[in-house]
């Protein structure tokens, strides 16, 4: 099923390449309206393709045209690009932006991606297994796709190159650091976003001392002072810090060992422990990774689910408002932060002590405000957009490149 729309002009594709799917958005300019958004999921298996319209906001499942399903990121791409032409066959795409988890210690902005890049991405693939490889296929299968035009990569680490080295470091031995061996920290776009929305729509408040809580099925915080990030509850993986949908958070690596010695768990094993069947999923009993699951279940491992998960929200709004010496806002998104009522007020009510007082009406109600005109800290409820982050950031360069 097609949908014909009478779109026309120049726009930027956005793409988000995961290991069985790839995210797509489609920007058109120069105002960076966002037309459309898309995934291509199970990519490999019993693949399929949903679109959503932002003029009728409806979204639609289409067919392959062929009745086969793409076996790769190359054939869904080439499968999104031939079903953008047929549908909107106005819309010139002149730039493409990709999400990549991992830039290393090396980049600190988006990059156009030329081969020398490439080689520097796939060096980085040994820190971000699970994620780097897909990112770049999704990259590669543009090139081919698309020819000549500028692909951008915008990285998730890039935000929090900005930490000092105390910051950054583990306590092991120096010659790890040097080999790349350090605090990273991810949801860099995510925070990128938020912290645009803050000095646009909080300039009194943006450049103070501020959280902001990324809760999604990755999960992670970040202290930001004067705008900039100073520390991240994410180090050296994207297993670190909160418990999320399926992965661990933190843990005392003497765990690690045990499975290895007293188990005789493999490193691929261990990786998938950690990985898939942890956080809300693992300690639920396999329950569900999902919150909504858990919050709707009257299973007592449900609830020792969310009791931990907001424990270490607690914990981790404690440490770093510690390390920037207080607390100014904090801001709350990513799929659970900006929609589960009872997190934010389980985890904002059990902290008045900090000095919050959560307006409770305006959190039940998805206010964007949630603290009371009392509260010394501003508590908000913020919606990100990291694909509308990677379609700037892919138009700036690209007009610097190009003078579109
Ligand atoms: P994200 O990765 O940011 O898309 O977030 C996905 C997660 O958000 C899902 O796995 C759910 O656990 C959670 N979520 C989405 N909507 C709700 C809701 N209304 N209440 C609680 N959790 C939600």
């Amino acid at each position: 099923m097609d949908n014909e729309k009478n779109l026309r002009g120049q726009a930027i594709l956005t793409i988000n390449a995961g290991s069985s799917s790839i995210k797509f958005s489609v920007f058109l300019l120069p105002q960076l309206n966002q037309i459309l958004v898309g995934q291509i999921d199970d990519i490999g298996g019993d693949a399929r393709f949903t679109v959503r319209w932002h003029s009728d906001n409806n979204q639609v499942s289409l067919n392959w045209p062929n009745a086969t399903p793409p076996k790769n990121h190359r054939e869904a791409l080439s499968e999104l690009i031939n079903w953008l032409h047929r549908t909107a066959n106005e819309i010139e795409i002149i730039a493409v932006g990709h999400r990549v988890v991992h830039g290393g210690q090396k980049y600190s902005a988006p990059v156009i991606v030329t081969e020398k890049v490439m080689k520097d991405l796939e060096a980085l693939v040994i820190l971000a297994p699970l994620h780097e490889p897909h990112n770049l296929a999704g990259i590669r299968a543009a090139q081919e796709s698309f020819g000549a035009i500028p692909q951008i990569a915008c990285f998730d680490t890039a935000f929090h190159r900005t930490h000092s080295f105390v910051e950054d470091c583990y306590a092991i031995p120096r010659y790890f650091y040097d080999q790349g061996v350090c605090r990273y920290g991810f949801h860099g776009l995510s925070y990128e976003y938020i912290a645009e929305q803050l000095m646009t729509k909080f300039p009194g408040e943006s450049g103070g001392k501020v959280i902001i809580a990324h809760l999604g099925n990755g999960a992670s915080m970040t202290a930001l002072k004067g705008g900039v990030s100073i520390a991240s509850t994410m180090g050296f993986s994207s297993l670190d810090g909160l418990p999320m949908g399926t992965r661990c958070g933190e843990i005392d690596p003497g765990v690690l060992l045990y499975m290895m010695q007293r188990e005789g768990l493999s490193a691929n094993e261990i990786s998938e422990i950690l990985y898939k069947e942890s956080g809300l999923k693992g300690l639920s009993g396999g329950l569900s990774n999902d919150m909504r699951t858990l919050e709707a279940s009257a299973l007592p491992e449900a609830k020792e689910a969310i009791d931990y998960y907001v424990r270490e929200v607690k914990r981790e709004i404690g440490a770093l408002t510690a390390l920037m010496a207080g607390l100014d806002v904090i801001v709350f998104t990513g799929g659970i932060g900006s929609n589960s009522v009872m997190i934010r007020e389980r985890v904002l009510s059990e902290m008045s002590w900090i000095g919050i007082d959560l307006d409770r009406e305006s959190n039940r109600n998805g206010g964007t405000i949630i603290s009371s005109k009392a509260s010394r800290v501003l508590c908000l409820r913020i919606n990100t957009d990291e694909e509308r982050v990677i379609a700037r950031h892919a138009f700036e360069l690209t007009k610097k490149m190009c003078g579109v």
